[in-house]
């Protein structure tokens, strides 16, 4: 810390730039979250590969600032994650998630689940647990339609707490998966160790499997660690024919993938997949 205060005055100008818009976004994204406006969620259907119907859905953080526009959330969300107003962020995400999944169960009955991105941040948090449990309670939804992505290297910072904190999640019904997974480095006795229900293939597997196989590879061999560990295989990026038809010949669950379709607005989603 110290170190990096005097390292600042020896910034090039284009480094102060990208510091000044750093800033800048966390300040807009503070001020959206103490006034509650900007944030929205999309929604990407999750896909059974074996008959295409629809069984659930990944929530997706948008955001719309005033001065900035839309800003991605491959931009916002490092710099939420490194001001901690992931966790705010974060809860504001599981709440609207979970609210509008329950809605969505009372007005077509359907017995979806949504997917909720954890950062490594609100793992970490000693409140995670209650936290999730009061989203739970004040939406109604039940913990079985509830499902939390999380990453290998998030795993495996501190194991033992970490397992203790998994197992209490799944005891309130809620399974767990491991997002961009072949991306980290977790080993299978590693693997063993957590309560996790689902793999999802990293995209960039998917993405390079006709020009690379290796990836075929890869992809083969996630599925059948899966299989010999009962969990699940969810690819994401599935964008070809190609892509789909690999994965489904090579016995993955579900996909996810602008194939199918892109993320949208919760009207959309209504429209095209509750209907
Ligand atoms: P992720 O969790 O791996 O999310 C999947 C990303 O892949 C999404 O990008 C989605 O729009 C994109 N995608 C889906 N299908 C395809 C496809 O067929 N081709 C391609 N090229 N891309 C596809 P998005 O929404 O821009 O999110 C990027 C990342 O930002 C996410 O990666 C996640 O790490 C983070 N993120 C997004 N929303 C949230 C959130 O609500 N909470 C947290 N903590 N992180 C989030
Ligand atoms: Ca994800
Ligand atoms: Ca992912
Ligand atoms: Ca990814």
């Amino acid at each position: 810390k110290e170190q990096g205060r005097n390292s600042f005055y020896f910034f090039s100008a284009e480094m102060n730039e990208s510091t000044r818009e750093r800033l800048n976004i966390e300040r807009q994204l503070r001020q959206d979250l103490e006034r509650q406006q900007g944030f929205y969620l999309v929604f990407q259907p999750k896909v059974d590969l074996q008959n295409n119907r629809v069984v659930g859905m990944e929530a997706l953080v948008r955001w719309r600032n005033e001065e900035l526009g839309e800003v991605l959330p491959t931009r916002f969300i490092p710099i939420a994650e490194s001001s901690g107003l992931i966790v705010p962020l974060g809860q504001w995400i599981l709440q609207a998630a979970c609210s509008q999944l329950k809605q969505w169960q009372e007005s077509t009955g359907a017995q979806f689940k949504v997917a909720v991105n954890l950062s490594g941040r609100q793992l970490t948090q000693p409140d995670l647990l209650p936290v999730v449990a009061s989203v739970l309670q004040d939406t109604g939804l039940e913990g079985e339609s509830l499902e939390l992505e999380l990453t290998e290297s998030m795993l495996m910072e501190t194991v033992e707490k970490t397992v203790v904190l998994l197992s209490q999640l799944k005891q309130l019904g809620i399974s767990l998966a491991i997002d961009d997974f072949g991306t980290g480095y977790s080993s299978l006795s590693y693997l063993k160790r957590f309560p996790i229900d689902t793999l999802k293939i990293d995209r960039s597997f998917v993405r390079d499997l006709e020009a690379d196989r290796d990836d075929e590879a890869i992809i083969e061999a996630i599925i059948a660690m899966a299989g010999s560990l009962k969990m699940q295989v969810v690819a994401e990026g599935v964008e070809t024919e190609l892509q789909f038809d690999f994965l489904r010949s090579r016995g993955a669950d579900l996909y996810q993938g602008f194939l199918f379709s892109e993320p949208v607005p919760a009207s959309e989603f209504a429209r095209r997949f509750l209907a």
